[in-house]
């Protein structure tokens, strides 16, 4: 599984890097990034399902 962040639809509010801090981090301009190329292992599976359903702008998606 691969997790983004899509850039036009992030807002910063950050709920993701609190959620899963080994997956994203903020940019210089507050905005989500993701970590490497993304790629989520079991450890933080469910992390990031949290994250998807706490980003308020559906910015991050998940690919199987
Ligand atoms: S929770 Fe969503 S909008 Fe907020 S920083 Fe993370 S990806 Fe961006």
């Amino acid at each position: 599984m691969k997790v983004k962040v899509d850039p036009t639809m992030c807002m910063g509010h950050a709920r993701c890097v609190s959620l899963a801090p080994a997956l994203f981090e903020s940019d210089e301009l507050g905005n989500a990034v993701v970590i490497g190329d993304g790629s989520v292992n079991s450890k933080w599976e469910e992390a990031v399902k949290l994250a998807v359903a706490n980003c308020p702008e559906y910015a991050i998606s998940m690919i199987e």
